[in-house]
C-alpha cells in the first residue's frame, strides 16, 4: 500500500485516549500551541478508546481536531492504528493523552529526525511515575534488549517521530505499539532517540496493569520469533525437528541394539518411550515448520508485501 497521495500535510500528531476528560483541553492547547511555533502544516488526531466520561463532550469543542471514535475499548494499540490510518502526515508524532509528555519536545523529536533518522524515539530519562511501574518497565527493557537487540532505553515512551510512509505499513496487534520501532528497525528503517520530559499523572488515572505487561511480554516473544524467523519458519521448527528426531532416533537404535545383541529386556525402561516420544514431536515440529510456512507465503501474498524492503530504484 502507497500513501503518498496522501501525504499532503507535514505533521499528523496522534494521540490516544481513554478516559482522559481533564486532560484533553489542555493537551490539545499545548499540542497547537507546540505545532504552530514549528510553522508546519499539522493535523492533531485524537482517537477515543471508548471513554466513558466526558472524553468525547470535551473532544467535541475542540479546534482544529480530527476526532476517530471507536466503538467500545479496544487498547492503546488498537487506538494508535485507527489513528495512523486516518493521518496524512509526511512525519507522525504518537504521545499520550495524559499530559505526561510534553508538547514541546515535539520540536526536539523533529530535530533528531532531520539528522536522517526514519523514527526517533523519546527517551524519559527522569521518569515520574511510581516505583513498581519504573521497576516493570526498566526489567521489560531489559528483557527487550537482550530479545530484540534494539538500541533504544525506553520503548514505553509513547511521545516519538515516525516516517508517516513506513508507520501506516505497520500492522499493529495486542499491545504492540511499543515495539514498532523494532518492527520497523526489522524492515530496514533507522532508529534514534532523544531524551524528553516527563511529567506526574495529574488528572485522570492510569489505566496500567500487570494484565498489560503479560501481554507485552507474549508479543515481544512473537516479534522475537518474527525477527528471526519470518521468511523461513520451517528453519526454526524444520531444524528444531530434525534434531528431536535424530536424538529420537539414537535412542530407540540403542535399545535395539542392547536387545538385539546384548539380550537386555526392556520392557520396564522407559527410553524407548522417550525416544519415540522424541522422534514423534520431531515429526510435530517438521509439519508445524511446514504449515506455518504455508501460512506466512499467504500472508505476505495477501498484504501485497515481500520479505524484503525497498528503499528506492535509480535508473540512469
Ligand atoms: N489508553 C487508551 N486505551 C486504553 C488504555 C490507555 O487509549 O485501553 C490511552 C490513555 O488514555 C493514555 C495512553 O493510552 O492517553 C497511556 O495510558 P496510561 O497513561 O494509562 O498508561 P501509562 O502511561 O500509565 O502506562
Ligand atoms: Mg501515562
Amino acid at each position: 500500500m502507497d500513501n503518498n497521495e496522501n501525504e499532503k500535510i507535514d505533521l499528523s500528531v496522534v494521540v490516544p485516549i481513554y478516559n482522559e476528560e481533564g486532560n484533553v483541553k489542555e493537551l490539545h492547547r499545548q499540542i497547537v500551541d507546540a505545532c504552530e511555533k514549528l510553522e508546519k502544516s499539522y493535523e492533531v488526531i485524537f482517537v477515543d478508546d471508548g471513554s466513558s466520561d466526558q472524553t468525547v463532550a470535551k473532544c467535541k469543542t475542540l479546534q482544529p481536531l480530527i476526532l476517530v471514535e471507536l466503538r467500545k475499548n479496544f487498547g492503546q494499540t488498537a487506538a494508535f492504528d485507527a489513528g495512523f490510518k486516518r493521518s496524512r502526515g509526511k512525519t507522525i508524532i504518537t504521545m499520550d493523552g495524559d499530559l505526561q509528555n510534553d508538547p514541546a519536545d515535539i520540536k526536539l523529536l523533529l530535530e533528531k529526525k532531520k539528522e536522517g533518522y526514519d523514527v526517533v524515539s523519546g527517551w524519559r530519562k527522569k521518569r515520574k511515575d511510581s516505583f513498581s511501574k519504573k521497576f516493570f518497565s526498566r526489567t521489560a527493557n531489559l528483557l527487550r534488549k537482550v530479545l530484540l537487540e534494539d538500541k533504544i532505553h525506553d520503548s514505553g515512551c509513547s511521545l516519538k517521530a515516525y516516517n508517516g510512509k513506513a508507520l501506516r505499513n505497520v500492522d499493529l496487534f495486542g499491545e504492540m505499539h511499543r515495539f514498532i520501532p523494532a518492527l520497523l528497525e526489522l524492515d530496514g528503517y533507522s532508529v534514534g532517540e532523544v531524551v524528553v520530559s516527563h511529567h506526574p499523572r495529574i488528572h485522570g488515572e492510569t489505566k496500567y496493569n500487570w494484565k498489560r505487561s503479560v501481554k507485552g511480554f507474549v508479543d515481544m516473544i512473537f516479534i522475537w520469533f518474527w525477527r528471526k524467523y519470518a521468511s523461513r519458519p520451517l528453519h526454526f521448527f524444520g531444524g528444531g525437528g530434525i534434531v528431536l528426531m535424530l536424538i529420537g532416533s539414537g535412542i530407540i537404535g540403542w535399545m535395539l541394539v542392547e536387545k538385539l545383541f546384548l539380550g537386555a529386556t526392556l520392557a520396564e525402561r522407559i527410553w524407548p518411550l522417550i525416544g519415540v516420544f522424541l522422534v514423534m514431536l520431531g515429526v510435530q515440529f517438521f509439519i508445524f515448520g511446514f504449515l506455518a510456512d504455508i501460512a506466512i507465503k499467504n500472508y505476505y501474498k495477501n498484504n501485497h508485501r515481500m520479505n524484503y524492503n525497498i528503499k528506492k530504484v535509480v535508473e540512469n
